[in-house]
């Protein structure tokens, strides 16, 4: 399996910020690693199209989390490409209804954003299939792992391949210069059980 990645780079909140796209090219076709925000879907389909990423050869899309700047094309791309898309369970209400504090107990000030962070109901969607800790992409032609990461929401995943890259999304800030979860998380969220 041969493999190439492209990182594509979608604005946030006016260019204050960006997320992240992972588009990774493999013998079979192409699986993007997250959708950004559905307010920038012009620019994701036309990075997608320019290297020849197109309906037949979309084949999978893996979502770090459910957050809606990581899922807001989802379901676009579902719908006009017929691309699978896979996710961990523990995030699957939050792309269903829409309410990104599904899984997450939330503090006031998370509250009173949450209705501006959800994702849109045509931009709502049911995953094609769950991936636990440890499942295998080769299947799809990517030679890699999912890793479950709860932290930043209950269903984060990390994919590590077999090369040794792992796409990671909002777990760690960065740039920085050692590993740092954000305090915020750990007010969010209950602190999961470790497995043995
Ligand atoms: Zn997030």
């Amino acid at each position: 399996m041969s493999e190439e990645i492209k990182t594509i780079k979608l604005k946030l909140f006016g260019g204050l910020t960006s997320v992240n796209c992972y588009l990774i090219k493999t013998d079979d076709g192409f699986i993007p690693i997250d959708t950004g925000n559905s307010g920038k879907r012009h620019e994701l389909e036309k990075e997608l199209n320019n290297v020849g990423c197109e309906s037949g050869n979309l084949n999978l899309i893996v979502v770090t989390h459910g957050d809606s700047d990581h899922t807001g094309n989802c379901a676009y791309l579902q719908d006009k490409y017929g691309a699978k898309i896979a996710m961990h369970q523990g995030d699957s209400g939050m792309v269903q209804k829409g309410d990104m504090l599904w899984n997450r107990k939330g503090n006031i000030l998370s509250k009173i954003i949450n209705p501006f962070m959800g994702l849109g109901k045509s931009d709502r969607f049911v995953p094609d299939f769950y991936v636990e800790d440890g499942y295998d992409l080769s299947e799809y032609g990517l030679n890699a792992r999912i890793i479950h990461l709860p932290g930043h929401s209950l269903g984060s995943i990390g994919i590590l391949t077999k090369m040794g890259i792992c796409f990671v999304e909002t777990c760690l800030p960065t740039p920085r210069s050692q590993p740092l979860i954000p305090s915020w998380t750990i007010k969010w969220l209950p602190i999961p059980a470790l497995k043995n």
